[in-house]
């Protein structure tokens, strides 16, 4: 494999930072070309010093000083702001970005790869879901790949190799269920962002450890699924796997289903992304069947967790609806994490803010950003009525 040249967009975040492991364990392969994070100075400036990236970009600008005067003795650019995050990906020099920074936020810098033709290992799933058909025809027409890094989306890529024009008839996402498996809407009432925050199997960011606990992420992911794998809503399925060993399924003309395994760690799908379509060696943890003597399984309970379902309606309808769900989503989650809202009120927030937006087709960008603007403008709105 040539040695490959990775900005990392997001690098202090829970993905990032695996990435980085990745790479610390594969100098030979890889080589960090730029590091961007937001507002965690000290971390970015320890990230910089060891991996020697060619630029550095933090995006609060308060903290540009500070990152500046500890990499000048490194010879390392450094840049602050949204649009310097946005404008580092044109680098000649870069090979692959990876897509990590969470949320809309990591929408313009990855279409902006995307245009300068960086193929992307998708970490954000927010990307597809907002402009999930933009985003796609813009990397056709680009030749760009996107390698999903998401452990769902990475199983069913990893089951495609050698199937040719075969279709997929359909396609199983694994759901652990997060930590509120089980309960009923009357448990869920007065549950605490501390409770919602412990993933049983996965150690996240917070915001995708929010949307694991109220399935918003199951739904982000069928939606993200549609527009990787090109997909109908009714070829996508979720089923619930608490033990996380099976990453997904596929399931093709004849029947016949092929399932990626392993223990559940994110650097697996992150490494295959970068390595893609090779597979290296490593010395990830290795499977124990007899660790885990049952595989169980189990149907998605949409009644206590209207979002998946709220997820489906918004992908049927298509145009800005999906971005709407995921600003209201964006929204409603922040304002759980500073105690606005209670858990299950985020699901209203997102249905009303869904329901009293304006349903468009056929946008642009500029179209998105403007989705994106009023209906966080309207899911705020939402939240100030239910304020506990
Ligand atoms: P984290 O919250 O841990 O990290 C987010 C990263 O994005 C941080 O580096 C943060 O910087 C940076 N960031 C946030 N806002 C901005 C901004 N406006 N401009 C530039 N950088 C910004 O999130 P995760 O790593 O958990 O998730 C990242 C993405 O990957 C999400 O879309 C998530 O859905 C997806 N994903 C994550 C998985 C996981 O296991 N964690 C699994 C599958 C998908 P700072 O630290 O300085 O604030
Ligand atoms: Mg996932």
């Amino acid at each position: 494999m040539q040695k490959k040249n990775i900005a990392i967009l997001g690098s202090t975040g829970s993905i990032g930072t695996q990435a980085l492991d990745v790479i610390r364990a594969n100098k030979d392969l890889f080589t960090v070309e730029v590091l961007v994070g937001n507002s965690n100075a000290d971390l970015l400036i320890k990230q910089a010093q060891e991996f020697l990236p060619n630029a550095v970009v933090i995006a609060d600008e308060t903290k540009y000083q500070q990152v500046k005067e500890a990499l000048q003795p490194l010879d390392i650019k450094v840049f602050a702001g949204e649009k310097s995050v946005e404008q580092i990906v044109e680098m000649e020099s870069i090979h692959l970005v990876l897509a990590a920074i969470v949320g809309y936020a990591g929408l313009a810098s990855t279409l902006n790869a995307i245009k300068h033709k960086k193929h992307i290992a998708l970490a954000n799933k927010e990307t597809l879901v907002v402009a999930g058909e933009l985003v796609s025809k813009l990397a056709q027409e680009n030749n760009v790949h996107i390698y999903p890094v998401d452990s769902e989306h990475s199983a069913i890529f990893q089951c495609l190799p050698g199937e040719g024009a075969n279709e997929i008839e359909k396609i199983f996402l694994t759901a652990s269920g997060g930590p509120f498996r089980g309960k009923t809407r009357k448990d869920l009432e007065n549950v605490t962002k501390a409770q919602a925050l412990k993933h049983p199997n996965w150690s996240m960011g917070a915001k995708i450890t929010i949307d694991s606990a109220s399935l918003m992420n199951k739904g982000l992911e069928v939606i993200e699924a549609k527009w990787l794998f090109d997909l109908k809503p009714q070829q996508i399925d979720v089923i619930v796997h608490p033990q996380s060993i099976i990453h997904s399924i596929v399931q093709f003309a004849d029947g016949s289903m092929k399932a990626q395994m392993g223990l559940p760690d994110m650097k697996l799908p992150i490494q295959y992304a970068f390595t893609f379509p090779l597979r290296i060696k490593n010395n990830f943890p290795r499977f124990n069947f007899l660790d885990y003597p049952n595989l169980t399984f189990e149907k998605a309970d949409t009644d206590t967790f209207l979002n998946l379902s709220l997820a489906y309606d918004a992908l049927s309808k298509g145009g800005n609806m999906p971005c709407i769900l995921n600003a209201a989503n964006e929204v409603a989650v922040d304002a759980f994490l500073k105690d606005k809202i209670k858990f299950l009120q985020m699901s209203e927030v997102v249905l009303n803010t869904m329901q009293k937006s304006k349903h468009q087709t056929n946008l642009n960008y500029e179209g998105f950003v403007e989705t994106d603007k009023s209906a966080r403008i309207i899911a705020a709105e939402e939240v100030s009525k239910l304020k506990i």
